[in-house]
């Protein structure tokens, strides 16, 4: 069923809407085609794994649901969001049994903020992670990301990249990392992060391909701050240089050469597989 966003189509009971229990995914759409789609499907069906969430779509049932929105809506380019909750029951705190997940969707056209940062750059704000110990659940439960990204707001900032027991995890909304010494820096796969797909895409495919090594490691912000760039990146963010980290300049303050790299080397993926 299509209806118009503004149309109530969730139920009070539902538990996503009570407790934040269910997951979600953001796709971008390129020239009306899905990109790194295989990627966002597979991150979704774990996330509903680790929350014993029962898996009642097969991935073509996704892609076609993904298709019919892009072809029903005309958007060429834009996002589309996808979210499961473990379904209707009447409010209690354990697994409901024989409760049926509920998937609702909605497709939005690419805002423009994000395209003119990826040129100048941004400034982040350094926050405290105070989020829970599974990040690498895309799970509805936003509050930690919501106000460390409020406080980047606040201060003017981008984005807020958050540090927990002393180390850099990721953006609220990203994931950062940092150029040092022609290598390029970030936090480890673990509980402490979520797995970005453009995190994947950099360190697995465009820094492997530009001869990029790469460190997963943690580092503080002292660390950080001697680095030669830095940026943040994420489905909607793509890759948007980061200039200023709580008010220092990074380097000389400029983007750096090898983000841009990373930048045109990441454009060219979306123009093959998008047919762009
Ligand atoms: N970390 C967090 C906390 C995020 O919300 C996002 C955006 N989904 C990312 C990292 C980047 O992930 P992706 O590249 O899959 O969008």
């Amino acid at each position: 069923m299509i209806v118009s966003l503004d149309e109530p189509i969730i139920s009070m009971e539902d538990r996503g809407y009570q407790f934040g229990d269910g997951v979600y995914e953001v796709t971008k759409v390129y020239n009306g085609r899905l990109f790194a789609f295989a990627q966002h499907r597979e991150r979704l069906y774990r996330s509903l794994r680790e929350l014993r969430i029962p898996a009642v779509w097969t991935a073509e049932e996704l892609q076609q649901f993904h298709q019919l929105l892009i072809a029903e809506s005309g958007i060429k380019d834009g996002g589309v969001y996808l979210q499961i909750t473990r379904g209707v029951a009447p409010r209690a705190h354990n697994f409901p049994e024989n409760v049926v997940p509920k998937l609702t969707m909605s497709i939005r056209p690419a805002g423009s903020a994000n395209a003119s940062l990826r040129e100048t750059g941004a400034k982040i704000l350094f926050a405290p992670d105070e989020r829970w110990l599974r990040c690498d659940i895309k799970s509805l439960n936003l509050l930690g990301n919501l106000m460390a990204k409020q406080k980047a707001k606040e201060a003017g900032c981008f984005e807020a990249v958050m540090i927990r027991d002393g180390v850099i995890t990721e953006g609220s909304s990203s994931n950062f990392m940092i150029v040092k010494d022609g290598v390029l820096w970030t936090h480890p796969l673990g509980n402490l992060i979520l797995k970005g797909v453009t995190r994947t895409l950099i360190v697995e495919k465009i820094a492997p391909e530009l001869g990029l090594p790469v460190i997963e490691k943690a580092f503080n912000t002292s660390f950080a701050g001697g680095a030669d760039e830095a940026f943040v990146c994420g489905t909607n963010t793509e890759i948007v240089p980061v200039v200023t980290m709580d008010n220092n300049p990074v380097a000389n303050g400029q983007v750096g050469a090898v983000t841009r790299k990373l930048q045109q080397a990441f454009n060219k993926l979306i123009d093959i597989e998008c047919q762009r």
